[in-house]
């Protein structure tokens, strides 16, 4: 039995082990895939504050052997329940194994849906991007792409529109389905093209180089060929909150229905980072969420709360 059990290991969650273990209580964090969550994908991390540059191989690797020298208790396995009954919470591992602990912190995180082609997990942090905010600079002066058309992928184009050369926007729809205001400040940009009614075939690149995409016009079903140095794809987020929906409400988009401290409407159970419901996802935003989180939860075991 542990203090807090801490589910998933990416910068919200260890963040939530670090606070927890300084405040000196035992913390157990469960993660089903890698230590350090979505930024083991980003070759380069800019905008850390205090850090002028990393990987995040490098982050996630000097974060693992943070907690670990702080006495984290660290398990690679998947939770697939949380049961509570008479204050303590019954996690269960997807091989059968269960864990206990006092309070339970979810930091599950999210997924960027991708466009399911060839090559495109590997061009991933060399030519594909999932955040302008984290990846723009690298693409100063080039041509970039951004796929898709609503709220996101405008706002991602109308930040690459004030470093890049060209942006040229692709949406499979026969329009595109950002609110209108966002579709003025794009569209009086004078280096953005819209493309719609396109389809992204295939990615064109040569090693890990993106040198343009392959699209189908779907009306009549014609193929073209765009050159650009970079694909922005910002076709949606998949949240993983389903296995916890009966601890924690969702909102209508599946993330945690929680605000900026964390707490849920479950006593012992706290969210943090990019699962919950909230507008800006980043590291700091993460690594903010962990501290509110983990402080909150002492405060719970401290029968404070
Ligand atoms: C390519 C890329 C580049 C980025 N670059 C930057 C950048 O430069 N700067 C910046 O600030 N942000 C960047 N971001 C965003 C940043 O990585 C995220 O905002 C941050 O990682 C969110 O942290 P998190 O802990 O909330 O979630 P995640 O990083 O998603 O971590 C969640 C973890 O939980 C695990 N998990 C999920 N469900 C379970 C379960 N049931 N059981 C056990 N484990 C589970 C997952 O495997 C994952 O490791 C980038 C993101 C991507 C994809």
């Amino acid at each position: 039995m542990v203090d807090i059990i801490v589910i998933g290991g990416g910068p919200a969650g260890m963040t939530a082990a670090l606070y927890g273990l300084r405040n000196g209580r035992s913390v157990l964090v469960l993660e089903k895939h890698g230590y350090g969550g979505q930024i083991t994908y980003s070759p380069k991390v800019e905008n850390y504050p205090g850090t002028l540059q990393m990987s995040g191989n490098e982050f996630a690797d000097r974060f693992l052997e943070q907690i670990l020298a702080q006495g984290a208790e660290v398990e690679l396995d998947r939770a697939v329940r949380v049961e509570p009954h008479d204050g303590i919470f019954t996690v269960y591992g997807e091989e059968g194994n269960t864990y206990e602990g006092r309070a339970v912190i979810l930091a599950t995180g999210v997924k960027h849906r991708m466009l399911g082609l060839p090559g495109e997990k590997e061009l991933v942090g060399t030519g594909i991007s999932f955040c302008a905010v984290c990846d723009g600079d690298f693409y100063a002066d080039q041509t970039v792409s951004v796929a898709g058309g609503g709220n996101s992928a405008l706002q991602e184009a109308i930040l690459l529109s004030q470093k890049c050369r060209e942006v040229i926007v692709v949406q499979d729809l026969p329009e595109l389905t950002a609110e209108k205001k966002l579709q003025e400040i794009l569209l009086a940009r004078p280096n953005v093209r819209v493309l719609t009614d396109r389809r992204i075939t295939a990615l064109l690149s040569e090693g890990e180089t993106l040198q343009g995409l392959a699209l189908e016009v779907r009306s009549n079903g014609s193929s073209e060929e765009i050159a650009c140095d970079g694909l922005f794809i910002a076709i949606g987020l998949i949240p993983e909150n389903e296995a916890f929906a009966e601890l924690v409400p969702l909102d209508p988009r599946g993330y945690f229905d929680a605000n900026e401290n964390c707490l849920t409407g479950t006593p012992g159970v706290f969210v943090a980072g990019d699962c919950r419901k909230k507008s800006i996802r980043q590291l700091t935003t993460a690594v903010a969420d962990g501290a509110c989180a983990a402080m909150g939860a002492c405060r719970y075991l401290d029968g404070m709360l």
